[in-house]
This record gives structure tokens, sequence and C-alpha cells, in this order.
């Protein structure tokens, strides 16, 4: 079996295209959505990701602000900008960059943002929302997952086994969340697990979000299964890699996302969905 790769780029382009039309629609009744994006310090793998999401935004029509503030900003001055924000109805998404500098308490931040505009989905608001199945902001990455594996009709519901290996706030538990919400029976793997390929083994779908380079190989996957590799893990060679074992994970899977095109950049699209949802609260009908 060769995996058919579920490409992120192709997919972003024809979301993109779609949010382009919305935003469109949205500005013809006089309002521009907007996102401010904030970043502490000069982290260049935070400006790498940045310049995605500006792109993105641009790409749609969705106005962008960046705003950068020393390594040394203060959690209250951090907190004050973020107040800031809130009240200022020009700006429809709010993302603060993370990881902040370990002065600054990174809940206290998340918590500060309103959760009407918070759009990379973390307040615990939204996260409560998620987890009862209620319209709101979803994570990016774990939406964008969903969207990839629904991208090439793969039928979530009543799927035996979809192994999370990962149990992040921002990836692990809010996919395998996401994908219990659409009827699949999820098991969470993680550092502790015992024979962590006996559960691999049996996924139907498996999502890896570990961040180890080749963590996942060809012989841990069930032969058919739709294989989602969220791991980035830049290797020596300065190249970029996933957590799966790509060219032996494309002979037993059936569906397979690449490492660097995969969940990367729809992570991004979502980011601008999210953004342009958030303005339609906005507009006054
Ligand atoms: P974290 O480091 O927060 O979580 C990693 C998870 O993997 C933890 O739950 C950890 O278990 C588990 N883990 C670590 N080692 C093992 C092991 N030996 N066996 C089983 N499980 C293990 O990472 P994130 O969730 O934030 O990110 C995961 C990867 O995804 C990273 O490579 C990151 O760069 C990438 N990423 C990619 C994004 C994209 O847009 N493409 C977006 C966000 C992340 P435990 O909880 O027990 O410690």
């Amino acid at each position: 079996m060769t995996a058919t790769i579920i490409d992120g780029k192709e997919l972003s382009k024809t979301k993109r295209s779609e949010l382009a039309k919305e935003v469109e629609q949205i500005k013809a009744k006089g309002l521009l959505p907007k996102l401010v994006v904030i970043l502490v310090g000069d982290n260049p793998a935070s400006l790498s990701y940045i310049r995605g999401k500006q792109k993105a935004a641009e790409e749609i029509g969705v106005g962008f602000k960046l705003e950068n503030y020393p390594e040394s900003f203060s959690e209250k001055e951090l907190l004050e900008v973020i107040e800031h924000y809130n009240n200022n109805d020009e700006y429809h998404g709010i993302l603060v960059q993370l990881p902040l500098p370990a002065h600054i308490n990174e809940t206290a931040v998340v918590e500060k943002i309103s959760p009407l505009k918070d759009v990379d989905g973390f307040h615990p608001v939204n996260i409560g929302r998620m987890m009862t199945g209620q319209d709101t902001f979803l994570p990016c990455t774990p939406a964008g997952i969903v969207e990839m594996i629904k991208s090439v009709g793969v039928d979530m519901v009543g799927k035996n086994v979809v192994v999370v290996v990962g149990r992040s706030n921002i990836v692990g538990k809010p996919v395998g969340q996401l994908l219990l919400n659409e009827h699949a029976t999820v098991t969470y793997c993680h550092s502790k697990t015992k024979d962590l390929s006996s559960f691999t083994k049996e996924a139907d779908i498996l999502v890896a979000a570990v961040g180890r380079a080749n963590f996942i190989k060809g012989e841990d996957i069930k032969p058919g299964a739709v294989v989602i590799d969220v791991g980035v893990n830049r290797l020596e060679s300065g190249k970029l890699c996933g957590d799966v074992v790509f060219d032996e994970a494309k002979e037993v899977a059936s569906f397979l996302t690449p490492v660097p095109g995969g969940v990367g950049p729809m992570t991004i699209t979502m980011l601008a969905h999210n953004t342009v949802q958030s303005a339609k609260q906005f507009l006054v009908e």
C-alpha cells in the first residue's frame, strides 16, 4: 500500500480562498476584520511562526498588527496591553505568541484575553465550550487536524481506536476531545504509557504529537491507518522532520500528512478562520 498524502498546503489554499470571500462580505458590511499578535522577546521560531500568520491574514484580506515588546516587559505591562485590545473593537482577534519569558505567568496571560477574541482557543472558557460540544473558537492545530481527516472523506464515527500520542493542553488533549466529538473512540498515550506500540498498532487513526524525530516507525502503524504527524523537529542537518518515519509510514498507512506542508499550514489557516468568525460577532446587522 502507498499512502495518499494529505497536502496541508493545498487544503489551506482552498480554505483561504473561501475565507477571502467571507472577508469581502464582512468588509461590504463596513467592518475590517483585524488580528493583533503580541510577542514578548525575539525568539526566532516565534518570529517565523508570526510571519506565517501575517502572510495568511494578508492573503485573506484581514488586517494584521504585531506588537513586539522587549524580553524585559513585565507581566503587569503585558496584561495592560491585553486589556487595551480587549476593549478596542477595531481588533477582533488577540493572540499572545507562546512561549513567554519565564518571568511571565502564561496562565494569567491566557486567562486575561477576552474569550470573545481568543482566536487561539486556549482560554479555559473556550476549552470548556469545546469539551461540551458548543460553538466556540477551537484550538487551531486540533481543528486543522479534524479538517484534514474530513477532507479525504474518512468517517470518524465508530472508528475502533484513535490513539493520540501526546497529551499537551494545546495539541494532544484537545485533538482527542475533537475526535471524541466526532464519535471516535479515543485512547490517549503519553510518556508513562506502557507498551505504546500495542496501542498504536490498533489505531485506525493515529495522531502523533510527541515532539520526537522519527518516533513512530512503520511497524508501529496498523495497515491502512490514517496517520497525522503533528511533530515539528529540527534535525542536526537543519532539515525539519515529523514524529513519524515518513518513508516507512507511506508504505503502511492509507493517508499520511507530511512534515513540513501538513498540519503546520492548516494550523495557521484555522487561526485565520477563527479571526474571521470572531469579526462576525462584531457585525451590526
Ligand atoms: P509537548 O512537549 O507539550 O507534549 C509532548 C507530549 O508527548 C507529552 O504529552 C508527552 O508525554 C508525550 N511524550 C513525550 N515523550 C514520549 C514518549 N517517549 N512516549 C510517549 N509519549 C511521549 O508538545 P506539544 O504537544 O506542544 O507539541 C508536540 C509536537 O507538535 C512538537 O513537535 C511541536 O513542535 C509540534 N507542534 C506542531 C504544530 C503545528 O502547527 N504543526 C503546533 C503545535 C505543536 P507527558 O505528558 O507524559 O510528558
